[in-house]
């Protein structure tokens, strides 16, 4: 399926066809002349990206050479690897692994460029997801890249951004295509015969970085960390410390966004900046689901992309996804 197919086929005037339907209609790629092309499967450690390279095996083996690769934080947690081999006898396929190897752990990252979450995203996913997947992908040789967004309206919208942003990488949903949400995904998995991450165990909804926890939790994950994991709390709120002090002003992992402006929130307070509230000082919550982390987790990308669509809407009064793609 071409970026521009996908596209519409995420429009939502576009007819819905039930999941079982779908499996049977799953457009074929074309095949490619002379060589097998690549196509790259990106497994994340996290049960929707499991279940995407599963896919993207069946869907695309036949006339591609579907490499499965995790890109290795080296900051997940030890289960995450347990997975990554019960998953590759699951695909009867090794899963590559690679990384940045500039830097030996993610608070290199962090203390690097002082800052932990900020407007645009992580520095982390940055450096360690984003610019090692650029690095290895070969826009020239490969025909796709396969992601585990789900089905949820936000990873719909993730996809339709990435479709709109990143043409040239063709990169593919097999998750959309097929209806799966996370709890379909966990059920999928199930059925293999093989645990999920021990995370989602513990009661968390993403399996990401779970060594020192991941800085895009929000703030039901830290209260959450806060209770059942107080060292590793603890350590990630020296780490805010450590930086704000540095650099004279609040670097923080949460922030508050629910009056509209955004506010920073420390993990806990301190005392060189009394005006900064800590996540204690809000109502009690869970843990929200959490994309996988692959570098695309900027929202300059995605303001981008909800700017055309309010300007398409202003002017047309509708939503045309589809003259939006061509733009
Ligand atoms: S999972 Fe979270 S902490 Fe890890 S690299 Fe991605 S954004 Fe950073």
């Amino acid at each position: 399926m071409t970026p521009l197919e996908l596209f519409h086929h995420l429009d939502k005037d576009v007819k819905v066809v039930t999941k079982k339907a779908k499996r049977s209609q799953c457009v074929k790629p074309e095949r490619i002349e002379k060589e097998m092309k690549r196509v790259i499967a990106w497994w994340s450690g996290g049960i929707a990206s499991a279940v995407a390279c599963q896919k993207a095996i069946e869907l695309f083996s036949s006339d591609y050479n579907v490499e499965v690769v995790f890109i290795d934080t080296k900051n997940e947690h030890e289960d995450t690897y347990r997975f990554l081999d019960d998953c590759s006898n699951i695909y009867k396929k090794e899963i590559k692994v690679i990384s940045n190897e500039k830097y030996s752990n993610i608070k290199e990252v962090w203390r690097k460029y002082n800052s932990l979450n900020v407007a645009k995203g992580a520095i982390c996913s940055s450096q360690l997801k984003k610019d090692v997947r650029v690095k290895y992908q070969d826009i020239e040789n490969d025909y796709s890249q396969v992601f585990g967004f789900d089905y949820s309206k936000s990873e719909q919208n993730r996809a339709k951004n990435m479709l709109k942003n990143y043409p040239e990488i063709n990169p593919n949903f097999p998750l959309i295509d097929f209806k799966y949400t996370k709890e379909d995904c966990i059920k999928e998995v199930e059925s293999w015969g093989i645990r999920v991450p021990l995370t989602y165990e513990l009661g968390f909804r993403n399996n990401n970085c779970f060594k020192t926890g991941c800085v895009q939790g929000g703030i039901g994950y830290w209260q959450k960390i806060k209770r059942d994991f107080p060292e590793k709390f603890r350590d990630m709120a020296n780490i805010e410390r450590e930086l704000s002090i540095k650099n004279g002003k609040p670097i923080t992992i949460c922030s508050d966004q629910s009056k509209g402006k955004k506010v920073r929130l420390f993990l806990e307070a301190m005392d060189e900046f009394p005006d900064v509230l800590d996540i204690s000082s809000k109502k009690g919550r869970e843990p929200e689901t959490l994309m996988e982390c692959n570098g695309f987790c900027s929202t300059e990308e995605q303001l981008d992309l909800f700017d055309d669509i309010l300007t398409e809407i202003k002017e047309t009064n509708t939503l045309n996804l589809k003259e939006l793609r061509k733009k």
